[in-house]
């Protein structure tokens, strides 16, 4: 974070021309691979990600089983051409540390204890990655669990904000990332009001890590009206589909 570059130009834009409250573009789609229980995509900015969720099924290796509740598991994957250059594509200690951050997020969301022994495998796979995955990573996810009819609490929605030249701004991009001041993701559930994952990077007085966490709030909510919506169509054309067939 050398801060050397000029992140907020003369207007009080930022490097993309967004205001620092608010957020990228957004799409979401639900239900877009036909093999796996739930999936969903999005894109943020020119973050794109899939998730695909199997289960609850068997579990294999059988020794991890637990017996009062469902086994959770994450994948967080970056795909070699999701970065400018090359990533291999093996796991990182990155991927391994943003796969357990991330169940970690969507956990408490879950009704694990409805099924015991069984596990629920949550793959996401970053095609093109801009700043923010781990949020928009977490935010699909949940959208992903939605979709293979997964009892849950709440929906989870991530966002991060942070302070890019002394500005406090929401939903940074990849730049804004590296070389802003601080970073923090925050996952959130806002039906219950609860946090799920709170993270910091770079360096922030208490008031700015409070004015940070309420702008990252904030976000979430915008976030969470995208995720019902793709739901709602989702569900809408499946309908529409069945009413169809009996026609
Ligand atoms: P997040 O994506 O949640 O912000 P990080 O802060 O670790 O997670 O990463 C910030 C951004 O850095 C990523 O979104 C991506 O754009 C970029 N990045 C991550 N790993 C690599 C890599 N191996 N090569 C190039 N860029 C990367």
């Amino acid at each position: 974070m050398s801060g050397k570059i000029r992140l907020i130009n003369g207007n009080g834009l930022r490097v993309d021309g967004r205001r620092p409250n608010e957020l990228r573009s957004i799409k979401m789609e639900v239900g877009v691979l036909s093999n796996a229980d739930g999936s969903a995509y999005i894109e943020q900015g020119k973050n794109k990600i899939l998730a695909a969720v199997y289960g609850p099924r068997e579990v294999h290796p059988r020794h991890l089983a637990l017996p009062d509740r469902a086994l959770l598991r994450c994948r967080y994957h970056m795909a070699p051409f999701s970065v400018e250059e090359r990533k291999s594509p093996a796991p990182s200690r990155r991927e391994i540390e943003l796969s357990k951050v991330i169940k970690e997020a969507l956990e408490p969301a879950i009704f694990l204890e409805k099924f015991p022994r069984t596990s629920i495998d949550i793959f996401i796979e970053v095609l093109q990655a801009d700043g923010g995955t781990r949020c928009a990573g977490t935010t699909v996810a949940a959208l992903a669990l939605a979709d293979a009819g997964i009892p849950m609490r709440d929906l989870v929605v991530a966002c991060a904000a942070g302070k890019v030249d002394g500005v406090l701004v929401l939903d940074l991009n990849d730049i804004e990332d590296k070389e802003g001041e601080a970073d923090v993701p925050v996952a959130y559930m806002p039906n219950l009001g609860l946090i799920s994952l709170l993270q910091m990077d770079g360096s922030l007085t208490i008031e700015e890590f409070n004015q940070s966490l309420n702008l990252a709030m904030e976000g979430c909510k915008q976030i969470y009206k995208f995720q019902k919506e793709a739901l709602r169509s989702r569900y809408v054309t499946i309908k529409e589909e069945v009413e169809e067939c009996l026609r």
